[in-house]
């Protein structure tokens, strides 16, 4: 048997629907094996033919084919193209192309058979279990990531941290065209001036509103004139910017619009403009804008735990903040998204490496170390050296990044629910998949006031203290409100402490009340 086995080979292919098996010699050519293909399919034996796997996966048809079982059969592709000899390249060129094409097709169809059954499966679990409360939720989350993994696999979305991801680092391209369909807003004067300040309220704007508001913020600081730049790409890049930000309840585009308008704002308040270069300036913009890219919605320790495509591509080391910084060069490589494309070659790789650094800065696992290395600095702070600038343009993407309790209460607040309801996602996909889950994350655990008071207290106003050695003039507008809610969010630990004293008292006079009764009752 062993030699008749090692002599033959079986493969199993699927043909309208049926599933066939076939056996072919190992001595078999490639062109026997096309050929015994095509007939097994039905088709004329010289058809030029792609095979493909149950995951779309293309195998090549020569004597190292891999065997494989009925339940995962080949699939066959045909398409009529006949090659010319003088022309094998384009041939070659144009196969590839229509191997890609239906790669990608019978991958979503794949995928939608596979979702449609999890979800028959799910639906059914739900009917079975009786539908309990913790169980619906289970599987609410389970569609939820079902529908994320839909989008992703088939492309629709940029490549994902999320282990199901297969799908490569395709961004969103806005046509140059759509650039119209984006409004022109003539701010007001009273908007241009708020919007150098922390005050601004950051939830009264549409996306368009913001998009003018960075474009202003872009003109307003030389950096348009400076790097020479195309008015139109400029527009053309932050419309692919808002593009590429997810929807997520806090990781999304209004975030980056916050911590851009508040590097805006720490530059007018710092009086940044005569001591950095328009370049620097133009620095801690970008990187400010595309600090956070393609946020899948969960952070560097899920990432990590899960194994995801980005932990895997980035060695676990800053796996967010890289794919951040991919996709900001990603959009930057088009050529109609390009804001970069008129400056000397030179310069742009100093542009590129002076964002890479201030976007991995914003990983707040090297927060001590970036805090330690400016206070080492500030004593004797010279804004002619580089390293200095450095350490200082680390410090502001940090402090803009995490600064949304520096502004007023009412425009604060609603950021820590947003907050709260990412981690809320990511603790519920922990428990799900079995994953350890973070503390601070969980919702059995966090309520508003324990999330804030501890970042506020020892990572808010340290660093802020810190930074305002060198700029005395952010204790007013950026250090007293993060002192104001420190004290608003005591009060409210306070107040959840003593509700909490009070239910538990609410229940001892019950229990005693039961005591009172049972005696009572006895005599
Ligand atoms: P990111 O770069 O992810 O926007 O910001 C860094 C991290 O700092 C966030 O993911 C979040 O964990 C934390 N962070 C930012 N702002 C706040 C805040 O107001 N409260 C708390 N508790 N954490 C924050
Ligand atoms: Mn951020």
């Amino acid at each position: 048997m062993g030699s008749a086995a090692s002599a033959q080979k079986t493969i199993y292919l699927e043909v309208d629907g049926k599933v066939q098996k076939i056996v072919f010699s190992q001595q078999s050519s490639s062109s026997d094996i096309k050929q015994i293909l095509c007939t097994s399919a039905g088709l004329p034996w010289q058809t030029p033919i792609i095979l493909v796997d149950s995951r779309g996966t293309l195998i090549a048809t020569d004597p190292t084919i891999p065997g494989n079982s009925k339940y995962s059969p080949y699939r066959i592709i045909c398409e009529d193209l006949s090659p010319r000899p003088e022309k094998e390249d384009v041939f070659h060129k144009l196969m590839t192309q229509v191997a890609e094409e239906f790669t990608r097709a019978f991958r979503i169809s794949d995928l939608k058979r596979e979702v449609n059954e999890r979800i028959t499966a799910l639906e059914r679990r739900v009917e079975a279990e009786g539908q309990k409360a913790t169980d619906i939720e289970k599987c609410k989350l389970e569609l939820r990531n079902l529908r994320d993994e839909i989008e992703e696999r088939s492309g629709s979305r940029l490549s994902c941290s999320c282990k199901y991801n297969r799908s490569g680092d395709i961004i969103r391209i806005n046509p140059r065209k759509d650039v119209h369909s984006y409004p022109k807003y003539t701010l007001s004067p009273e908007t241009i001036e708020t919007l150098k300040k922390p005050t601004f309220d950051v939830w009264h704007w549409e996306y368009n509103e913001m998009l003018s508001c960075l474009e202003f913020m872009y003109h307003d600081l030389g950096i348009v004139q400076e790097f020479n730049m195309n008015p139109i790409t400029l527009k053309c890049w932050l419309l692919c910017i808002q593009e590429n930000y997810r929807t997520n309840p806090f990781h999304n585009f209004r975030h980056c619009f916050c911590v851009t308008q508040m590097m805006y704002g720490m530059i007018h308040l710092c009086e940044l403009q005569g001591r950095l270069s328009i370049l620097e300036l133009g620095i801690l913009m970008t990187a400010a804008v595309c600090h956070d890219l393609d946020h899948p919605g969960y952070n560097n320790t899920y990432q990590i735990n899960a194994h995801t495509e980005l932990a895997i591509r980035y060695n676990d080391i800053s796996p967010l903040e890289n794919h951040h910084c991919a996709v900001a060069f990603q959009i930057l490589a088009q050529p109609e998204s390009n804001i970069f494309s008129n400056i000397s070659l030179e310069l742009f790789k100093q542009i590129r490496q002076s964002i890479i650094r201030l976007i991995l800065a914003t990983d707040m696992a090297r927060h001590a170390d970036i805090l330690e290395s400016f206070k080492q600095v500030i004593s004797t702070f010279d804004f002619n050296s580089e390293e200095h600038v450095k350490t200082l343009q680390m410090m502001m993407i940090k402090c803009c990044d995490i600064s949304n309790e520096v502004r007023p209460t009412e425009v604060a607040e609603p950021w820590v629910d947003c907050l709260l309801e990412e981690y809320f996602m990511q603790s519920d996909r922990e428990k799900l998949e079995g994953l350890p889950v973070t503390p601070f994350m969980d919702r059995d655990k966090v309520t508003k006031p324990k999330a804030q008071i501890g970042f506020i207290k020892f990572v808010l106003i340290p660093m802020f203290e810190t930074v305002m050695k060198l700029f005395p003039q952010i204790e007013e507008v950026m250090v007293r409100p993060l002192q104001e809610a420190r004290d608003h969010y005591e009060e409210l630990i306070q107040l959840e402490e003593a509700m909490a004293e009070v239910q538990q008292k609410k229940a001892e006079i019950l229990s005693g009340g039961g005591k009172v009764k049972r005696n009572v009752e006895s005599l």
